[in-house]
């Protein structure tokens, strides 16, 4: 049987990276991805400037910067009743942070450049058109069982990483369910052409309304832009696309003339992993938890996952820490996504499409006003955006 040191299942944002991570490090590692293709559909696209220190060391931030875009602009507030916008531009860290700007680039175009850096990699091996049926657990490794174009496969490693999203293979192989809360209303992230910043909107904005709350980020140089709002699950799915220029009408005005480029409608989810790790299988990113994506915490916990894991893993490969050290890991990921990732990604959604009194949205916002008079309150709420980045477990970072 074929042989591996780490198994990754799923070629997302999360699987790749460590792929990227652990391969520079040397370790040899096999890629195994259900679809042909990498997914190019309306997903993540903000990656925030504390995550970019550590994307660089992978040597991934020169393209993402060349395919993507800076965004110095920061977080904007758009309270809808007043007209009120309140601003915490990225430029308050010029000169204290080696990147003080935010990258904005489609999660599709992440993982084609972080492939094309893996393909300069002997040592690890990405595969597409394979499945993952089950993993077998034994006493020193795992095996994975494999369908490629029909045809049964196993793939023996010292470790396996589930990072196979939300409808994980690898979870259910480990007997994990995933607990939590799915929210009644379904999101709708529409790719559209418009001259957003022509209405007073900056690269990344929350535009606070009861009626028709929406997230507007720009996507690309040349004008794509990315409005996630949401609407009722009474309405049928089906009739998604025939609503979305309504959407528009009520926020820009019926003479507004908007190109849809694409969308994708989704149910959102505030779910946890019961488990995420179980003998020599170890779980990343949206296998591991699910968070509605308001405030960019969905992509970016699993990042930092990665960042967790990248260190976890050599430890242990390397036979300088025993592999309780994966319990640690687990442990420590499911309470920053428990106490962090899931609360804020929560406050946030109901701050910008569920709160109907004016004066509660006022009191909600205050602190983001407080932040925004000075420059320090500035640098201290942009730093503590770093919130769902988790200690070092082996001191190689402290
Ligand atoms: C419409 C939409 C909009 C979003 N917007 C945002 C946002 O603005 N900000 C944010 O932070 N997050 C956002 N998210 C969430 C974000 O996209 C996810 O957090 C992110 O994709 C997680 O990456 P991942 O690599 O863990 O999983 P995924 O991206 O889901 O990748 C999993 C991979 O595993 C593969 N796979 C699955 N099963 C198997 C199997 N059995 N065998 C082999 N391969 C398998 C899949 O084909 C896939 O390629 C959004 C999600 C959606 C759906």
């Amino acid at each position: 049987m074929e042989k591996t040191d780490v198994a990754i299942v799923g070629a997302g944002p999360v699987g790749l990276t460590l792929a990227l991570a652990l391969g520079r490090a040397g370790v040899n590692v096999v890629v195994v991805e259900r679809d042909a293709e990498i997914n190019l559909s309306p997903r993540a696209m903000v990656y925030l400037h504390p995550l970019l220190p550590d994307l660089d060391r992978l040597g991934l931030v020169a393209g993402m910067l060349k395919r993507g875009f800076r965004d110095d602009e920061g977080l904007n507030l758009h309270l809808a009743s007043t007209g009120e916008v309140i601003s915490i531009p990225n430029t308050a860290l010029d000169g204290i942070d080696p990147f003080p700007f935010n990258i904005h680039l489609g999660q599709g175009e992440y993982c084609s450049l972080v492939a094309e850096l893996l393909a300069d990699l002997d040592n690890v091996d990405v595969r597409s058109n394979s499945e993952v049926v089950t993993i077998d657990d034994q006493e020193a490794t795992a095996t994975v069982h494999l369908q490629v174009k029909g045809v049964s496969q196993a793939l023996e490693a010292r470790y396996v990483v589930g990072a196979d999203g939300g409808h994980s293979v690898v979870r259910a192989s480990i007997g994990a369910s995933l607990e939590g809360t799915t929210w009644g209303e379904r999101f709708v992230a529409t790719n559209v052409r418009f001259d957003f910043r022509s209405r007073g909107f900056k690269s990344s904005n929350m535009y606070i309304d009861p009626e028709i709350g929406c997230i507007i980020a720009q996507i690309t140089p040349d004008g794509l832009w990315r409005c996630t709002y949401q609407e009722s699950l009474e309405l049928p799915e089906s009739t998604v696309a025939d609503r979305i220029p309504q959407h528009f009408d009520r926020l820009l005005g019926a003479d507004a003339s908007v190109e849809l480029v694409d969308f994708r409608p989704y149910r959102m989810h505030q779910r946890l992993s019961s488990s995420l790790r179980s003998g020599h299988v170890v779980l990343a990113g949206d296998a591991a938890h699910l968070t509605n994506p308001t405030g960019g915490l969905g992509l970016t916990t699993g990042l930092y996952d990665v960042l967790l894991l990248e260190e976890v893993l050599l430890a242990v490969l390397r036979g300088e820490a025993g592999d309780e050290l994966l319990d640690r890991y687990a442990e420590e990921r499911s309470r920053v996504f428990s106490h962090v990732s899931s609360p804020n990604a929560t406050y946030f959604k109901t701050l910008v499409y569920d709160t109907t009194d004016p004066a509660v949205v006022d009191a909600q916002v205050q602190p983001f006003r407080d932040a925004a008079k000075t420059l320090e309150g500035q640098r201290a709420f942009l730093s503590g955006l770093d919130m769902v980045r988790s200690p070092s477990l082996t001191g190689a970072h402290s």
